[in-house]
C-alpha cells in the first residue's frame, strides 16, 4: 500500500478535535486507542451558556447514554497524526510526499506536475473536502471559525478540564475551549480555542487588530482573558471554513472515497474524523471479506450508508443553531431545544448522538463483513492519503 500526499513531509494540519467513543472503538480495533488515551484529554461533557443571561443551553453528558459511562477524547491533531502515521508505518505502508494529485484513471494517480503513478488494484480517495477526485461540496457554509492551540490554564478552576465549553451571543457569536491533552505523552497540557467567524468578516477581523477582537471575546466570556494573552499574532489563528457534501455513494470512476471526500459537514457534532475512521475500518473489513472489488465496494457502501445519512442530516439541521445570524433560530435553540434536551429521552439521545453510536455503525460493519467471505485476499491499494488535518 502506498500513501500519496501533497505535503513535502508528514505533518498535521489544524488544532484539535474530539475523538468520540465510536472513533475510539475504531482506534481500539487497530491497536491505537491506548496511545491516543495517553496523550488525549477525557471529555465527559459538552457545555454551553448563552450570554449575557448565563442561561445553560447545551449540556450533554456522555455518561447519560444507555448505561455506559463513555467519554470522548480531546485530541491534539498532531498527537492523532503521529499515532496514525506510526500505525500505518507499522502496518507496512510506504509513503510518497510532495505529490499533488490532480486526477485518477485506470488505477493510476495523475499528478499536477504531469506525471502518473504505477497502476494499483485500488485507488482510495482520502483527500478531504476539496478532493480533486470527488465532487465539490454542495454548500460552503457562511460561518467558519478561527482556531488555535494554547496552553491549558493549569490551576484555574474556572475552566473544566473534562468539558468542551462554549459561550454564545444568540447564534451570531460563539467562543469555545476544548481540552486536548498533550502533543507528547506526559507533555504539557493544551486546549484548542475557537471563535466563530463568517468568511465575509475575515478581512475586517484582520484589519481590526487583535486588541479589538480580544475585547469582543472577553465581553462574551470574561474568563478567557488570561488564555488570550497567549495569542500575540493574528497568524497564530487559522481560519477554518466548513462545507457540506454527501455523495450518493462512495465509488466514482474507479475510485473509492473515505472521510470528507465522501461526506463532509460543519464540526458542530464533532463527528468528521470519527466518520473517516469508521469508513476506513468498514472499507478494510469489506476488502477482507470479499475477493472481488465490486462486491467489496458494495458491502462498504452498505456498512456505512445509514450512519452517514443520519449524521449528515442532523449536522445540517443543528449547525444554524450555533452559527447563524437568525435570532429566531437562537430563540428556538434556547427555549425549545434546550428545555427538551433535559427531559428523558433527551439526555440519552444527545449522549448517543455525540458518541457517534446512533445507527450502530460498528454493528453494521460487523454484520456486513460476516455476510462476506472470510478467506478473502486483500488487494494492493493506493491510499491518498492516510492522515488527518
Ligand atoms: C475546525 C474543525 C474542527 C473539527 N472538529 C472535529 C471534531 O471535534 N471531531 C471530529 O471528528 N471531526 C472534526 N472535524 C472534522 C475532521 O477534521 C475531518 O472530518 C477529518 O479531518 C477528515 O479527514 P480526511 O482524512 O477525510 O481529510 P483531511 O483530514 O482533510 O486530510 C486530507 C489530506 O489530503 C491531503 N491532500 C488534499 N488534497 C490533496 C491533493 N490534491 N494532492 C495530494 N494530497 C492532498 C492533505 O494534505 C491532507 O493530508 C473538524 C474540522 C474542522 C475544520
Amino acid at each position: 500500500m502506498t500513501v500519496f500526499d501533497r505535503m513535502s513531509s508528514p505533518a498535521p494540519l489544524g488544532s484539535g478535535l474530539i475523538l468520540q467513543p465510536v472513533g475510539m472503538e475504531v482506534l481500539a480495533a487497530i491497536g491505537l486507542a491506548d496511545a491516543m488515551r495517553a496523550r488525549g484529554a477525557a471529555i465527559s461533557r459538552l457545555f454551553g451558556k448563552v450570554q449575557p443571561s448565563g442561561r445553560v443551553v447545551l449540556d450533554v453528558q456522555y455518561a447519560a447514554g444507555a448505561g455506559e459511562a463513555g467519554h470522548g477524547v480531546g485530541a491534539h491533531r498532531g498527537a492523532l497524526f503521529d499515532i496514525l502515521l506510526k500505525g500505518a508505518e507499522d502496518a507496512g505502508a510506504s509513503f510518497e510526499f510532495g505529490r499533488e494529485i490532480a486526477g485518477a484513471s485506470g488505477g493510476r494517480l495523475h499528478f499536477a506536475d504531469g506525471g502518473s503513478s504505477a497502476r494499483f488494484d485500488l485507488v482510495i480517495d482520502a483527500l478531504g473536502v476539496w478532493s480533486p477526485l470527488s465532487a465539490p461540496p454542495d454548500q460552503v457554509l457562511p460561518f467558519g471559525a478561527l482556531w488555535t492551540n494554547v496552553d491549558w490554564p493549569e490551576g484555574d478552576a474556572r475552566f473544566d478540564a473534562t468539558a468542551l465549553e462554549q459561550r454564545y451571543e444568540q447564534a451570531r457569536k460563539m467562543v469555545g475551549v476544548l481540552p486536548i491533552g498533550s502533543l507528547e505523552a506526559g507533555g504539557r497540557r493544551m486546549a484548542s480555542f475557537f471563535w466563530s467567524l463568517k468568511h465575509t468578516d475575515f478581512q475586517a477581523w484582520r484589519a481590526g487588530g487583535l486588541s479589538r477582537w480580544k475585547e469582543s471575546v472577553v465581553a462574551l466570556w470574561p474568563e478567557t482573558e488570561d488564555l488570550l494573552r497567549q495569542i500575540s499574532e493574528p497568524e497564530q489563528l487559522v481560519f477554518a471554513s466548513y462545507a457540506h457534501r454527501t455523495r450518493r455513494g462512495p465509488v466514482s470512476d474507479g475510485v473509492i472515497h473515505v472521510g470528507d471526500s465522501w461526506h463532509c459537514a460543519s464540526p458542530q457534532l464533532g463527528q468528521g474524523a470519527n466518520m473517516g475512521l469508521l469508513d476506513a475500518l468498514a472499507l478494510s473489513s469489506a476488502l477482507s471479506a470479499h475477493d472481488d472489488l465490486a462486491s467489496a465496494a458494495d458491502s462498504y457502501a452498505r456498512m456505512r450508508i445509514w450512519h452517514i445519512r443520519f449524521y449528515q442530516t442532523v449536522s445540517w439541521l443543528f449547525t444554524p443553531a450555533y452559527q447563524s445570524d437568525l435570532a429566531s433560530v437562537a430563540w428556538w435553540r434556547d427555549w425549545v431545544m434546550a428545555p427538551l434536551s433535559r427531559v428523558p429521552p433527551g439526555p440519552q439521545f444527545l449522549s448517543g448522538l455525540v458518541s457517534g453510536t446512533i445507527c450502530a455503525p460498528l454493528a453494521a460493519i460487523r454484520r456486513h463483513a460476516a455476510a462476506g467471505k472470510d478467506d478473502a485476499r486483500l488487494p494492493s491499494a493506493a491510499v491518498t492519503p492516510y492522515k488527518h488535518r
